[in-house]
């Protein structure tokens, strides 16, 4: 059987020794290959490489680095479908959610192509007599992420196009449920022309985690992922001495006022609540409605639409919602969904226990919709991960928007309305990372950053975008003097002004 591998300082290998893991289809429950699990020695190779690859990396032209992003960006769109396929195949998102997801990727590769203009520094000419001053960023040196299962190929190009942009060297630590696509893209990579060792991939679980972690020689992390997980590599991280950035996870609320236009809501919803089985950091999982008729509306319109969804293999393109990542993943919704009921939340929609034609060991679920949750319910407090929708009733504008800002989440969150008044305050005020105002998942284009408040977020910067330059870089500023020939200053002891 295919094991996947590593990729280090431009070889694909399977590392000496390591442990291996099962590589399962979702869709049908069958073990496809298997991936290696990197032991210490396998990420210390890789972090040597990348230590080694560096200074003539650091010092390549900022411009040839871009190069290096145009032609990879080239290479992603002429194997787009291969790369959506291996997606599907090990996600289990549908093809065309497949395509999306790399398409907001590339977008970052093409903000990359444009770092020899986002690194340029600040210059000041004369900041006393003959002393001029400019400020510059430097790269770090060897940096890493850590990625999750869930946009296996968008996530990591969040963070490796910006850091070899910036003169870094990179070890990406991809998640073990579907490594196949980032091999492929680090693959491309080097097609593209980018030195060995300057781009290095580790397959493996907690043990190449903390070697990562524990490595002097790594500068900085970034790292996406479970809220439990993010707070363990921020606090570790940071102890290490390294630049931390920690994205985690989320329960995205949005709010329906009685004077939205229900029907672009309910599709807006279904989009946002449903697509990716549910599998998106920036899911809807919480519908707030303000007063009693906007919730009957609402859910009298989303019921038929969530029991009419079409459940299958992604790899079907008639199919709009494929299976969950993993047995455990399905047996614990399941179980959430049990608890939800047990609490008294009313089940309009229940998507336990349905079976797909063909594919009777796949892990699916379906849509799954909730009325009347509050907020004392598990399936309201928890990040489900999955494709359920709780809706909650509140009074007020003010009501609603206060069960937001108590919730430990704050990724994104979005308000349905007409009234721009309502919008703007709302906008202004809310305790979320990422507003959207009838824009149900207002994820940051790439020159935008990316990230969440409160539990959604460890760290200071944000992902891609202006932030990502800051969080690859160290600013030096130097001041620079050339008296002209013979003109002698004395000694001055006071503070320089
Ligand atoms: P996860 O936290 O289980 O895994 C993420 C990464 O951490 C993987 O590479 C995994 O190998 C590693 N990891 C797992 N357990 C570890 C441990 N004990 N020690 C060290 N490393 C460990 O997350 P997941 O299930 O792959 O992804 C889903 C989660 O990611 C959800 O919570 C989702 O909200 C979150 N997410 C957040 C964003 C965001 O931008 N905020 C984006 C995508 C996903």
């Amino acid at each position: 059987m295919q094991v996947v591998g590593h990729m280090i300082n431009g070889s694909q290998f399977q590392g000496q020794g390591d442990r291996t893991q099962d590589v399962f289809n979702p869709a049908t429950g069958a073990v496809t290959k298997q991936v290696a699990l990197a032991s210490k020695n396998t990420v210390e190779e890789a972090i040597a490489a990348a230590q080694a690859a560096f200074p003539a990396w650091r010092n390549t032209p900022p411009m040839k680095r871009a190069r290096v992003m145009f032609r990879f960006k080239q290479l992603l769109e002429e194997n787009a479908e291969q790369i959506c396929r291996l997606i599907t195949d090990e996600h289990g998102k549908v093809l065309d959610d497949a395509m999306g997801e790399l398409t907001r990727g590339i977008e970052v590769v093409e903000y990359a192509c444009g770092g020899p203009e986002l690194l340029k520094g600040e210059h000041t000419k004369n900041v006393g007599p003959a002393i001029d001053s400019w400020s510059e960023f430097q790269a770090l040196g060897v940096v890493a992420g850590i990625t999750p299962f869930n946009f296996p190929a968008m996530v990591p190009m969040w963070m490796f196009p910006m850091a070899l942009i910036c003169g870094n060297t990179f070890i990406l630590k991809p998640s073990e449920r579907d490594p196949s696509a980032p091999m492929l893209v680090a693959e491309l990579l080097k097609q593209a022309g980018l030195p060995d060792g300057v781009f290095n991939v580790v397959n493996g679980d907690k043990e190449a985690v903390d070697t990562i972690l524990e490595d002097e020689r790594v500068q900085a992390v970034s790292f996406v992922g479970s809220t439990p997980i993010a707070e363990y590599i921020y606090s570790q991280g940071t102890a290490n001495g390294k630049r931390v950035q920690a994205l985690g996870g989320a329960k995205n609320h949005a709010i329906v006022m009685p004077d939205a236009d229900i029907d672009n809501a309910v599709n807006a919803l279904m989009g946002a609540a449903y697509g990716s089985c549910g599998e998106r950091c920036m899911a809807i999982s919480v519908v707030v409605c303000v007063g009693d008729k906007t919730a009957d509306e609402l859910v009298a319109k989303l019921k038929p639409q969530v029991a009419s969804l079409k459940i299958g293999n992604g790899t079907d393109t008639s199919n709009e919602m494929g299976p969950l990542i993993t047995k455990m993943s399905q047996e614990r919704i399941q179980g959430l969904i049990t608890q939800g009921v047990e609490q008294g939340a009313e089940l309009v929609v229940d998507g336990r226990g349905i079976v797909v034609d063909g594919h009777e060991n796949g892990y699916f679920i379906g849509g799954t919709l909730f009325d009347r949750v509050t907020q004392e319910m598990t399936v309201y407090q928890e990040e489900i991960f999955g494709p359920v929708l709780c809706v909650v009733r509140a009074e007020s504008m003010q009501q609603a928007m206060q069960l937001i800002d108590d919730h430990e989440f704050g990724n994104g969150t979005c308000l349905f309305t007409r009234d721009g008044e309502a919008a703007r305050y709302f906008a202004d005020n809310i305790k979320v990372g990422m507003v959207g105002i009838n824009v149900p998942l207002p994820v940051p284009v790439a020159y935008h950053s990316f990230g969440g408040w409160k539990r959604s977020l460890f760290g200071d910067l944000s992902a891609h975008g202006p932030d990502s330059i800051r969080f690859y870089t160290r600013r030096k500023t130097i001041t620079q003097r050339w008296p002209s020939s013979g003109v002698r200053e004395g000694s001055q002891f006071s503070f320089p002004s």
